[in-house]
């Protein structure tokens, strides 16, 4: 059973590619660039990585750079993508070529190696609620964010989550559905890291770390796992019965697979962060007040679960970010 992995050194994919190899699968991971050991390292030194993880370098830009790492594999989970959140110069080049050229050319390396019975790709909420939505709307796979709205407030990361997973439903009608396919959309995804560098997500709860944010919000916040988002994955490659086409994906979102473990306060953020961490890097945590200033978000998730998860809370998914040595390596 052998696998492709894109992006395989981000923080979502390092899972991927450790739970693959705990499963007794070959992965071929892709990564931007061999020579980098901080996006290397972590992975070859993984159980079971001598013997069955090989890497490829591959670019989103360069559309011919996947067929040597697709070769062979019978699934593909397509995760690497731009993740940021600050205003791109070109948002274009920098974000939404990649996203969405980048998944179309992952797909026709799919097509074109032959073999490749299953296609999972790494969407997003983002692609799925923002848009406008009556008060006490609960979010789920049927819902499509709003690709106009999203591009005439500048959006830009958003954006290209929502096109880049449209483009790979219509990519896969227009190619008579080659595989099967399957996408999931996680919400904002936390947990410990594997990857010794901090990426856009864990970079959020290391800023409270770091002083850049002072103060904890009283709001709520939607978080999963990175550990279950990685299962939603193989459960999704693994259950035939899983996947989607077009048509379902734009009307009853058969084969997206929202993955929200909870919406949870601010608050519940910051004590598990503190209670994680060594002390006197939870000291530097602001103190979060009592207040609440507001209701959860309710998502369903029956999809999902379906597929045999069980969500990790949030206080257990934050407080082994803050346990992790990767994390503490990063922030100290
Ligand atoms: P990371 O930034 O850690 O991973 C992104 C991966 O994409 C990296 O391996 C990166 O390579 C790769 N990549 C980016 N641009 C290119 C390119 N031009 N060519 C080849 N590879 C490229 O983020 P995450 O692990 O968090 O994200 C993985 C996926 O999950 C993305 O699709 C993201 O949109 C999605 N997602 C993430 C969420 C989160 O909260 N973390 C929430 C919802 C969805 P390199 O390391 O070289 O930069």
């Amino acid at each position: 059973r052998k696998v492709c992995v894109t992006g395989a050194s981000g923080f979502i994919a390092s899972h991927l590619t450790a739970m693959l190899l705990e499963r007794g699968y070959t992965v071929h991971g892709t990564v931007r660039s061999m020579a980098r050991k901080d996006k290397t390292e972590h992975l070859l030194a993984l159980p079971g990585a001598a013997d069955r993880l090989k890497l490829f370098e591959a670019d989103l830009l360069k559309p011919e750079s996947f067929d040597a790492a697709v070769a062979g594999c019978q699934g593909v989970f397509h995760t690497a993508s731009p993740f940021f959140m600050a205003k791109p110069a070109d948002p274009e080049k920098e974000l939404l070529t990649p996203a969405r050229e980048g998944t179309i050319a992952v797909l026709e390396a799919a097509k074109r190696v032959g073999g490749v019975s299953c296609f999972v790709v790494t969407s997003s909420m983002a692609a799925v609620m923002i848009k406008e939505a009556p008060e006490g709307h609960v979010w789920s796979e049927k819902d499509w964010s709003d690709a106009d709205s999203l591009r005439a407030r500048e959006r830009w990361y958003p954006l290209s989550k929502t096109i880049a997973e449209r483009a790979a439903w219509d990519w896969h009608e227009a190619n008579g559905k080659p595989f099967r396919m399957a996408a999931i959309n996680p919400t904002l995804v936390s947990g410990p890291m594997l990857q010794p560098t901090l990426n856009e997500s864990s970079a959020i709860l290391a800023a409270f770390v770091t002083g850049k944010r002072d103060e904890i919000p009283t709001g709520c916040m939607s978080w999963v796992d990175v550990r279950d988002t990685a299962l939603a994955h193989i459960l999704a490659m693994e259950q035939e019965s899983a996947a989607g086409t077009k048509e379902e994906a734009l009307t009853t979102g058969k084969g997206r697979y929202t993955a929200v473990g909870e919406s949870a306060p601010w608050r519940d953020v910051a004590l598990a962060l503190k209670a994680g961490l060594p002390a006197d890097l939870a000291a530097r945590v602001p103190t979060p007040s009592d207040e609440v200033s507001e209701k959860p978000t309710d998502y369903n998730t029956s999809a999902t679960k379906a597929l045999g998860l069980k969500w990790r809370t949030t206080t257990e998914m934050v407080t082994d970010l803050a346990r992790c040595e990767p994390f503490i390596a990063a922030i100290r």
